[in-house]
């Protein structure tokens, strides 16, 4: 793979820095590799396939080793982290199969990603129906943890959309799931964690779009009064939704935020310039950041400084805006490797979503707690949620926070603390983004997780597929 491509399917930080060596053995290679968050770091031996019936070979000869699909590599803990096993990177199996423009129903490898998705369909007027805030995400790492976007209050997760998936399991059987067919397979593989085998093909419908702009409307709220106030207002006018949370303000700016709607718009929302090329992606510049920032430069006083400017930044209460498809769905995408902005050590995400009764009271206790402690993070999203769709799927109807924290002394022990608020008013912690979750406290939170455990020993009773996550939360050993 050139270089180029490495970069741009995310695989640049295997060959450049130094914890990541790269030593090629006969027909593997071993290599050092994180999720997102950079830790922890695991030994993997990967295979790199072109052809999906290659998968069929590394299944058969797997000598003993676990395997385990990773896309991007996006998560950002240890779900993609398969330690002395095998990681089948998907990257190169990335063909659309099939597209009937008349409903708009893709067909595609498992490999490709959103941002593909983006650069082909846009053009002919097609958005995916769900996308997460990062299009370096592939379909199977989509299904895989069915994931959500600013839009799941309306359209929910993006497994809602997918009609079929086609899975290749450890018998070597390649199976076709669909609400009909296969089901029980279908919902076990959708939020399963590529645990129940390696879906090679996926079909899900897009969206119709007349621009590639986004019709936003934005407001600020001086407290999490107001920002619950006005999510109730205009949800349901706006497919989507979601609020920027300066989780270190306190008394009464506690929750104060930017709640931010929109829409797709149409091409009377545009400005004459822009209807000339209503559906053009444009091509931004990204920025790099070019090394590991010192640990702890995102302390209380850097974190604060930049959320009071963020806050003061946005004039006035409201603001109407027309904003290009890219800088709308994912702005952080523009800075390249942006995790090493939290330094060697790395980070973690809490994400968690509560009850819409006890939202109020739980965000508040949770913030409070954060902001009294210090933590607070420069990148928090309060959104609601709607439907839940798989059975360890993470969303459910209620409101999720998400704050991003460093790896630092005494972290551990704050996230269990907030797994205790989060449990007592019936929540839950998004696994995509979670590290060290402990495995009791994950089957409360998980309730449907009994239904997915058996499908998952009936179908893989060798625990040919695992992960880092897997051992973690004992859904490789436990026995009901
Ligand atoms: C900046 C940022 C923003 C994000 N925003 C959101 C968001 O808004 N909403 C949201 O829900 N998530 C969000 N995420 C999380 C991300 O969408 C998920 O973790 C997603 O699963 C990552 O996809 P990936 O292709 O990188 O997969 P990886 O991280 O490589 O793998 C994730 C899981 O998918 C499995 N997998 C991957 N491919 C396959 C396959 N072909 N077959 C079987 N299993 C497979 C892996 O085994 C692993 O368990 C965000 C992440 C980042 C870094």
């Amino acid at each position: 793979m050139k270089e180029a491509d490495a970069e741009k399917h995310g695989k640049k930080r295997v060959k450049r820095s130094p914890e990541y060596g790269e030593r090629v053995s006969s027909c593997r290679t071993e290599v050092y590799l994180s999720g997102w968050g950079r830790w922890p770091v695991v030994k993997t031996y990967t295979e790199h396939p072109h052809v999906i019936t290659s998968l069929h070979k590394i299944v058969d000869e797997s000598q003993g080793r676990t395997i385990l699909a990773r896309g991007e590599g996006r998560s950002y803990g240890d779900a993609a982290l398969n330690p002395e096993g095998c990681t089948l990177l998907t990257s190169n199996l990335n063909r659309v199969l099939a597209f009937d423009d008349q409903n708009g129903i893709l067909r595609c490898e498992a490999g490709l990603t959103f941002q593909k998705i983006a650069e082909l369909f846009i053009p002919r007027g097609w958005f995916p129906m769900v996308t997460p805030g990062t299009q370096f995400v592939t379909i199977g790492g989509a299904v895989a943890f069915d994931v959500h976007g600013k839009n799941h209050h309306i359209d929910s997760s993006f497994c809602c959309h997918v009609r079929s998936l086609t899975l290749l399991t450890a018998s070597g059987k390649h199976l076709f799931c669909s609400r009909t067919e296969n089901s029980d397979l279908f919902w076990a593989t959708v939020g399963g964690m590529g645990l129940t085998g390696i879906i090679t093909e996926v079909e899900f419908s897009l969206r119709r779009i007349e621009t590639a702009y986004i019709r936003s409307r934005t407001f600020k709220a001086k407290n999490l009064d107001e920002a619950f106030q006005l999510f109730n207002q205009h949800d349901s006018e706006y497919p989507y939704s979601v609020a920027w949370i300066d989780c270190l303000a306190s008394g009464d700016s506690l929750g104060r935020s930017i709640v931010m709607f929109g829409d797709h718009a149409r091409m009377s929302d545009l400005t004459v310039q822009q209807k000339n090329r209503p559906l053009d992606i444009g091509r931004k510049r990204r920025f790099t950041v070019p090394f590991d920032f010192p640990s702890g430069i995102l302390n209380r006083f850097t974190v604060g400084s930049f959320n009071t400017l963020y806050f003061y930044k946005h004039m006035g209460r409201e603001r109407h805006s027309i904003i290009d498809w890219e800088s709308y769905f994912y702005p952080l995408d523009f800075l390249w490797d942006w995790n090493r902005l939290y330094g060697k050590r790395g980070f973690t995400q809490y994400q968690f979503v509560v009850p819409l009764e006890t939202s109020r009271v739980a965000v508040s206790q949770i913030l409070e707690l954060i902001s009294r402690k210090g933590w607070g993070s420069f990148l928090s999203v309060l959104k609601r949620l709607g439907q839940q769709e798989g059975w360890i799927s993470f969303p459910f109807p209620g409101y999720t926070l998400a704050i991003d924290m460093p790896i630092k002394a005494g972290l551990w022990e704050l996230l269990d603390e907030l797994d205790q608020v989060v449990m007592e008013h019936g929540g839950r912690v998004y696994l995509a983004k979670d590290v060290r979750l402990k495995p009791d406290v994950f089957r409360r939170m998980y309730p449907e997780f009994e239904k997915w455990i058996e499908v998952k020993r009936s179908i893989d009773p060798e625990n040919l597929f695992s992960s880092a996550l897997a051992k973690r939360l004992e859904l490789v050993t436990h026995s009901v």
